[in-house]
């Protein structure tokens, strides 16, 4: 390979890859190439419309907590088409005995920040209630991980475990509590424990410290067409030459102080750095001869498969006023819908007038075999646990399924120390980045994040192999 090589080659046009694309181009690399297997931009984001309807396949949502996410959106000239979610109907619901329970305002996650609300609420019982407010005198665990399930049970108990941890925390991953990692999942929460004691003592501290500072934004925006935008946004800054659909990498392989990044048409390029944002399997195939240490260590991360059905109605047809952004579903409902959205309370514009649109999740570590049901069969189930859910007294107008077959990363008890021994193999190849869903995070700011961090270290590798090609030609 020529010294002259400055290539980088990004593998995987998902929103990660893409913000790698993007990070590398706003840096000045010249000459790098994005390459997508599938004919279609974003992987798993996706937007659809229909009828009126504006449909999420995957996610909906940028959290605003982690700034990334929302950095890039007003970065590449999203900012004014930003929207927060609805700030009038805020509730979530969570089922319990076949009723819908209204969290009680001021939960933060799954800790109790208002008095009144938090005891009139009928959704814990008297004992679980007490238990929970325990948590400001339970004993502080540090050091070590542990599951969602573990952490909850000790802090909170067991009925905040059924009714918080399980529908919400592990529910957000798809996943099992007993064996999600607390510190990689919500390691906030973790954090509030080591440092405050008590994860309510922390939370009411961090509402100071916001007050003072004004702070008074969503937890999570969207854009106005949907997350589509920020795909196509990306995408259309990328020089069109340095993108590439329909190409699928076979494999990376070491070639001099370089690579070769070879595809399934049997293309051979070299490239001097890789930036592989091929999650999970993909990425630990296409790494299985160069780094096979890496690779089983990547390919160790488990992904569950999930599916998410929309359902589209006239308002009419609908008891339920869905004055919130939807509702969880607890395992112990025996429901097998695990969580659904009030999709057309939580955002504006994704019905058209008179009409409403839900949507509802399942599969997961909880129920893999819905996934075996043909498309007629999961909209039956969909229809009827929704149906009765909203009190749905027509057909739906729309009905939509999508399917995530290993989409959803599960970082279980002992992930960190998985992606640092990652990063330990991944030390003798240099100019080699690993970035996306299921390493350092879950979700769309985690994964630009990481995206942004890759881009401007493969920049500066570059820029280092450069000076010791020059200083070397110079000492000649
Ligand atoms: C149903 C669902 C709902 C979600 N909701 C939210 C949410 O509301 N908010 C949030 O922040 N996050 C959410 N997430 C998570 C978030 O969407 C993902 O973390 C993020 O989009 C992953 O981006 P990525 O680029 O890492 O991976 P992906 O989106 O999986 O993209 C990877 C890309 O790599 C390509 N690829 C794979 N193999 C190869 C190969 N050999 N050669 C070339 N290309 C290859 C794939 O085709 C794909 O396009 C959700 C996820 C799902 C599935």
């Amino acid at each position: 390979m020529p010294e002259t090589n400055r290539r980088v080659i990004v593998v995987g046009g998902g929103v990660a890859g893409l913000a790698a694309a993007h990070a590398l181009h706003e840096r000045g690399v010249g000459d790098f190439l994005l390459l997508e297997a599938t004919r279609r931009w974003g992987g798993v984001i996706r937007t659809e419309q229909d009828g009126g309807f504006l449909l999420e396949a995957g996610p909906d949502a940028i959290l605003a907590q982690k700034p990334e996410g929302l950095a890039l959106c007003r970065a590449i000239g999203l900012g004014p088409r930003l929207i927060p979610t609805n700030p009038e109907h805020r509730s979530v619901f969570i089922l319990r005995r076949g009723c819908l329970h209204p969290l009680p305002e001021g939960m933060v996650l799954t800790i109790p920040t208002r008095v009144v609300p938090f005891l009139t609420t009928r959704l814990f019982s008297w004992r679980g209630k007490l238990r929970m407010a325990f948590e400001l005198f339970a004993p502080r665990r540090l050091g070590g991980d542990e599951s969602i399930a573990a952490f909850m049970r000790r802090r909170f108990g067991a009925e905040a475990l059924e009714l918080l941890g399980e529908p919400l925390l592990a529910g957000i991953h798809s996943g099992d509590p007993e064996r999600l990692s607390i510190r990689a999942t919500f390691p906030r929460l973790s954090d509030l424990e080591a440092r405050y004691g008590s994860l309510t003592r922390g939370i009411f501290a961090a509402r100071v410290r916001r007050r003072s500072r004004g702070s008074s934004q969503a937890l999570f925006y969207t854009l106005r067409g949907g997350l589509g935008e920020l795909v196509e946004a990306l995408v259309k800054r990328i020089p069109e030459k340095r993108r590439r659909l329909g190409t699928r990498v076979r494999a990376v392989e070491r070639a001099g102080e370089g690579y070769v990044v070879a595809t399934n048409a049997g293309e051979r390029l070299s490239a001097a750095a890789v930036i592989l944002a091929a999650p999970g399997g993909a990425g630990a195939e296409i790494l299985s001869d160069l780094a096979p240490e890496p690779a089983a260590t990547l390919k160790a991360i488990p992904f569950v498969s999930t599916a998410v059905v929309f359902l589209g109605y006239r308002r009419a047809d609908v008891d339920h006023p869905l004055d919130g952004y939807g509702a969880l579903v607890p395992r112990t409902e025996a429901l097998r819908m695990t969580a659904c959205t009030f999709f057309s309370t939580k955002y504006a514009g994704r019905a058209p007038d008179d009409h409403v649109l839900v949507r509802g999740f399942f599969g997961g570590t909880r129920d893999p075999s819905v996934l075996d049901l043909d498309d007629r069969a999961l909209a039956e189930v969909a229809r009827m646990e929704l149906g009765r859910l909203i009190e749905v007294r027509g057909e739906p107008v729309l009905e939509r399924i999508y399917r995530w077959p290993g989409g959803t990363p599960q970082m279980e008890v002992g992930h960190l120390s998985r992606v640092a021994a990652l990063e330990r193999q991944l030390a003798g190849l240099p100019g080699l980045f690993l970035i996306g869903a299921g390493l350092r995070g879950t979700g769309i700011p985690d994964g630009i994040a990481d995206a942004s961090r890759a881009a401007a270290t493969a920049a500066e590798y570059l820029d280092g192999r450069a000076s010791t090609v020059c200083h070397s030609l110079g000492a000649v």
